[in-house]
This record gives structure tokens, sequence and C-alpha cells, in this order.
């Protein structure tokens, strides 16, 4: 039956929430060095959310105004019948995006039936395109497996594919303008994000290996001339992006360090075990799996729970560079 919600998402500093990141799975076929630690303990199966689960709070979630779902994890991609959920996002009303962030290890043979399940905008995360290196910083991954990943995502057609790059000083930051150009010659964006202190990692030293997205826009910006693109509606959320006068691509940068963007906030995250995380660098977050398992709950007892939450929603984020992680979960539970 159809419901016609009012949209109700507001938080206590009066942001409208639109936007809902799924993580729907914790688990990954890459152990990138910034996100996961090599030996990761896992959700146990049993506290994961089904892909029913996963549906039920997409679905209150768009009856309350939700109308950007991005699935994220982990690696979405190989969560088993991943695309029974997407076909089912893909109808639900109300909802305007449905987008996905990938390691694109799968998009080769996913592309096309992703597409035509109504997602229209892809994320695919490449650090490198040097083969060594690409397997040194993600330590499973197969260059050849993702570039072929991204090529079918251009002919499959989504209407919007972004590279997202994490670039750590000393290990891939001789290959941002490389990058750039893998990116324009596809026609596709690409961002660069600093890296978060998300969970305790022992392989390299955050603080040493910080890269600031302003020393990455003078470096791109030298090359080719950068040109601000204005976001009206506050959509590209912490990203800032520019053009290029001879290229359909745009660069963007993701700067939790050095550009605060937590009063244009729109988005809430749910973690594959149904905490709605308020925040991405803080702990608020409203437990949903009770709701989603007490015997005979409706639609309505996730709705009231969803909008309960907002309250929590924090104002702001401190991420510093100290060397302990501000906060202990990993990238891989909050759904990037
Ligand atoms: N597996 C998918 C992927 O690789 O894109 C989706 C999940 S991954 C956690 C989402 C994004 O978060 C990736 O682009 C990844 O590079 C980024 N990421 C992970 N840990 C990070 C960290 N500590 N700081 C900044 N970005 C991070």
């Amino acid at each position: 039956m159809a419901h016609d919600f009012p949209a109700t998402l507001v938080d206590p500093f009066q942001r409208r929430i639109s936007y809902l990141r799924l993580s729907v799975t914790d688990r990954c076929d890459f152990r990138c060095v910034y996100c996961m630690a090599e030996d990761m303990q896992f959700v146990p199966k049993p506290q994961v959310l089904t892909l029913e689960e996963l549906y039920r709070v997409a679905e209150a979630a768009t009856g309350l105004g939700v109308r950007k779902i991005r699935l994220t994890g982990g690696e979405p991609l190989i969560r088993n019948n991943i695309l029974s959920l997407v076909q089912r996002l893909g109808q639900l009303p109300g909802l305007e995006v449905l987008a996905l962030t990938t390691n694109g290890s799968r998009l080769a043979e996913l592309a096309v039936p992703l597409h035509a399940a109504g997602v229209s905008r892809i994320n695919i995360s490449l650090d490198s395109l040097r083969p060594d290196r690409f397997r040194e910083l993600t330590r499973f991954g197969d260059l050849d497996r993702v570039i072929a990943g991204v090529d079918a995502a251009v002919a499959a057609g989504f209407e919007r594919i972004k590279l997202n790059a994490v670039i750590l000083r000393g290990r891939n930051d001789d290959e941002v303008l490389d990058l750039v150009e893998f990116a324009r010659q596809r026609g596709i964006d690409i961002a660069f994000i600093e890296e978060m202190p998300l969970g305790r990692i022992d392989e390299h030293s955050r603080k040493l290996s910080f890269c600031s997205s302003a020393e990455l826009e003078q470096l791109i910006g030298s090359r080719y001339p950068l040109q601000p693109q204005g976001d009206p509606a506050g959509s590209a959320g912490p990203a800032r992006y520019f053009s290029m006068r001879d290229s359909r691509s745009r660069v963007g940068f993701i700067s939790p360090h050095s550009n605060n963007f937590c009063h244009l906030c729109n988005r809430v995250r749910l973690t594959v075990e149904g905490r709605l995380l308020l925040c991405l660098g803080n702990e608020h977050s409203a437990d949903l799996r009770p709701i989603l398992r007490a015997p005979g709950s409706s639609r309505a007892d996730l709705e009231s729970a969803i909008v309960a939450a907002m309250a929590l929603k924090p104002e702001k984020h401190h991420f510093t560079h100290g060397e302990e992680p501000e906060i202990l979960r990993f990238m891989n539970m909050t759904g990037g």
C-alpha cells in the first residue's frame, strides 16, 4: 500500500535528511591498507541484516523523504543475490537516485544488470594504475579486473561515474596526474579523498601519509586549470568539484580534515547489522535491528524509530591528525 508521508527527517540543526547510505555487507574481497587491518573480524552472520531487512529500512526511509540511496560496504557486489535487492530498490516509489560505491572487482560482469535494475550513478575506487602497487595498496586487488570493470561501467551508460582515490604520501602521490588523465580519457569524474582516522591500522602512520586536498588541487591545477563548480543544491555534500576547460571530466576533493562540510550534511548511514549512524565521525546511532526482528513489527514502527533517531544527529565531527583513531569502527563497517 502506498504511503503518503510528509518529509519528516529533519535534525536538531534544521538539516533535512534526504540521503541514506546502506552498507549491504562489511565483507570485502580487498583489504585496502587505509580502510582495514589485514586481519579483520567481521560481523557474525546472524547479526547481518537480510536483504529483506535492508529493503524494509530503505522503504521506510524513502517514505520519510529520503530521495537518494547509495549501496556500499564492504564490497556491495560480493553480497549474495545483491542484484535482487538492487532490482527492488530500483522500483521504490519516491527514490530519485540509486547509487553504488564499489571496488570494481565484479563490475565487468555486473555493470549491465546493475544499470538495467536502476542504478544511475557509480563510484569506483581506484588508487593506483600500477599493478604491483595496486596489489600492495589493496592487498588482494587485480588492477586489470578493476580497469575492465571501469570500462564496462562506461560502456553500460551510467548517468554518472566517478573514480575515488585515496592519496597517501610516499605511496601513490606520484600518480595523481596519471589518475586524472585516466578519468579524462574516459570522460568520467574523479575525486580525491583525504584519509580519515577510522579504525586502528598498523600498516602506516596516518599522520605521515596525510596528503591535503589543497596540495593536490594545486598540483592538478598547474596541469589543467580548474574552474570551481557551484553546487546550489549542496548535493555534492563533502566534495568540492572543479571542471576543466578541455574535458567533460570533473575533479573533486573530499576533505574531511581541511574543509568542514558538516553544516551541509544531508545523510545518514545504516551499518550491516542495522545500526543507523547519524554521523561518519561520531558514534551516535540508533539500533534498528531489534525493531526489524520484533515479531509483527510494522513499517510504521520502523518509521517512528528513524524519525526519533534524528534527534541524535550531532552538529559536527572533529577529525584530528593524532595517531589514535577517534573512531574505532573501520570504514567497511560504516559504509564509506
Ligand atoms: N568496497 C567499496 C569501494 O572500494 O569503493 C565500497 C566501500 S569503501 C569503504 C568506500 C570508499 O571509502 C572507498 O573509496 C575507499 O577508498 C574509502 N575509504 C575507506 N577507508 C577510508 C579512510 N580511512 N579514509 C578515507 N577514505 C576511505
